[in-house]
């Protein structure tokens, strides 16, 4: 008799077969001569229904008193079972109480607000949509590895600790070691750094795209999966303080190459999402967005429109829309531009590039009309901007210049600078957050519910 997840077992298992399951109880319901424990071990959305009678040793002094929230390990056999909606269940021949639940577990039948939910970070991965979130990530990065690793690109761990900024954004968190009640100051009343652990001051990564264009100029294709934080106190439902990001970064590739990786990778995700988490994704869809499974299908099956900043602005001046933020040639692009283009104009993805260089970073290689760079970002239903990348500035003159419009301190750049004057190349690369992907796949309306344990401003607990 193997302990097996509850996910095989529906799978795979045969009527008549002895199992054994260890899980959470979702729901219990004790009628006059049996006992109906509804477990669940994480492994799918459905849990399987165990039947317990009164002929077990302990169904009195135990098995009777078992609620919700009991941990339990079940044995049996798998019969075909009776009721509706579930194909198996298991005759109880025996049940052992692993850990019993107060009577006050927060988690009852009712449904709770995704608010109070968040107050319970150390019990809410046991429910069902947070169940579907976890299972949802794991598949989406999984796929994300698959991706990368098929087409041979190396996997790089950029560093989370860093001395540069990297788009001189400064919404950084800092690092440091030195006593806030006794810093050591300079002669001038500054504080002193070069005391501090790193002799500089170091910050928390926004990005590792400096570092994977360091690894781009050795090793061709690489890409980043790591944590990035951004400490912009800003308390939306699309940003978080601490958020994973995808950061590919190719040698020899230019701005089209680009936005073909882009395409290609969010086409892969979509598949790989929908053909391994089946039986979540008609969870989101029937209980959280009646859209997202006809988006991510629509993702698979339909190319991307490709559009120029500029087209985009005179698509928004020509919509005859009255915006908050009204369009012209030069602003950036918000979020109700960016839908309209999307949700109204074309009605699918949209890849928006050639903006202009003042609303973009430094590093972005400058196009022949000297007033446009080489960025793209991809905008999905919904979300918006998902991906955000370019082709990068390897000419070093330009580069220094750009650095110095945009009045950032050369020196501290001096590697980045290097890599231009040793065998420089072409390169391009994109970030995608991770949990815009997640929320935009599963249609949950705030970022904080698709990510195991949220940070935002006033808020780091669990
Ligand atoms: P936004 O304008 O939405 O704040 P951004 O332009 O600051 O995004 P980038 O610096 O280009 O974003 O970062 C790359 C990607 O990382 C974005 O396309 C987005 O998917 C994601 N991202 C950026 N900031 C956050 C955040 N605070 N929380 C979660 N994801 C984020
Ligand atoms: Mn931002």
């Amino acid at each position: 008799m193997t302990k097996e997840r509850i996910k095989d077992l529906l799978d795979r298992g045969a009527p008549g077969e002895d199992v054994t399951v260890e899980g959470w109880l979702r729901t219990v319901r004790h009628s006059k001569n049996v006992s109906f424990l509804d477990v669940s071990d994480g492994s799918c959305m459905s849990g399987i229904q165990a039947v317990a009678a009164p002929e077990l040793a302990n169904y009195e002094a135990e098995v009777r008193k078992l609620t919700t929230g009991c941990c339990v390990r079940v044995a049996g056999r798998l019969a075909e079972s009776p009721g509706k909606g579930q194909r198996y269940e298991i005759q109880a021949g025996s049940v052992e109480v692993v850990g019993h639940a107060d009577d006050d577990y927060p988690l009852q039948k009712k449904r709770h607000s995704f608010e109070f939910l968040r107050t319970l970070g150390h019990l809410r991965m046991r429910t069902n949509t947070f169940g579907a979130v976890m299972r949802v990530r794991n598949a989406a990065a999984h796929a994300i590895h698959g991706f990368f690793q098929e087409r041979g690109f190396i996997h790089l761990h950029s560093p989370i600790i860093t001395l540069s900024d990297c788009e001189g954004a400064g919404e950084m968190f800092r690092v440091s070691t030195l006593d806030p009640d006794r810093t050591p100051r300079t002669e001038s009343g500054a504080v002193d750094y070069s005391r501090d652990f790193f002799g500089k001051e170091a910050r928390l990564t926004v990005s590792g795209q400096l570092e994977a264009e360091i690894a781009a100029l050795a090793l061709s294709n690489v890409y980043t999966f790591g944590p990035t934080f951004r400490s912009e106190n800003s308390n939306t439902s699309r940003h978080l303080a601490e958020f994973w990001m995808v950061e590919p970064e190719m040698a020899f590739c230019d701005i089209q190459g680009d936005m073909d990786l882009a395409e290609a990778f969010l086409k892969h995700l979509a598949k790989g999402v929908l053909e391994s988490c089946p039986d979540d994704m008609a969870f989101f869809n029937e209980r959280i967005d009646k859209t997202v499974l006809e988006t991510l299908t629509d993702i698979v099956d339909q190319p991307f429109e490709r559009m120029t900043y500029t087209e985009a602005v005179a698509i928004l001046e020509r919509s005859g829309r009255s915006f908050e933020y009204p369009v012209s040639w030069g602003v950036n692009l918000q979020s109700e531009h960016e839908r309209y283009l999307v949700e109204e104009h074309v009605g699918r993805p949209v890849m928006v590039i050639d903006y202009p260089k003042e609303i973009k970073a430094f590093y972005m290689y400058l196009n022949d009309d000297e007033r446009t760079v080489a960025a793209m970002d991809v905008l999905v239903p919904k979300i918006g901007e998902i991906i955000g990348g370019s082709q990068r500035e390897h000419r070093l003159d330009q580069l220094r210049q750009r650095i110095n419009e945009c009045g950032l301190p050369e020196d501290e750049y001096w590697w980045y600078l290097e890599l231009r004057r040793y065998g420089s190349a072409p390169h391009a690369g994109f970030g995608l957050g991770f949990e815009r992907l997640v929320q935009f796949m599963t249609g949950l309306g705030n970022i904080r519910d698709v990510i195991p344990f949220p940070r935002v401003p006033g808020f780091a607990e669990f």
